[in-house]
């Protein structure tokens, strides 16, 4: 769970990122290249009230973060009953 294509999750959080990470739900940890990215990428530590910490870069135009574990569990529960998405 702790670790990711973007590496694991810092021991150590400067007080800044402690509090970003629980005023805003995420905070720039580093820029790094993952395995198949041509690039650097920001990596922030994000907070999933479900999940727990997790590393992530933004993702689409706007730069929201989605907990993969969150899409996957939405996912299962829209097989499971068949519901119609609802999508924001
Ligand atoms: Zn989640």
């Amino acid at each position: 769970m702790c670790n990711s294509k973007f590496g694991s999750i810092p021991n150590k959080l400067s007080i800044k990122q402690h509090l970003e990470l629980a005023l805003v739900g995420f905070t720039f940890i580093r820029y790094m290249k993952p395995e198949g990215y041509s690039s650097a990428v920001p990596v922030y530590l994000v907070r999933c009230s479900q999940h727990g910490r997790y590393l992530e870069k933004p993702s689409g135009y706007t730069g929201y973060f989605v907990c993969t574990s969150c899409l996957e569990e939405t996912q299962i529960l829209r097989s499971r009953k068949n519901v119609m998405p609802h999508l924001s």
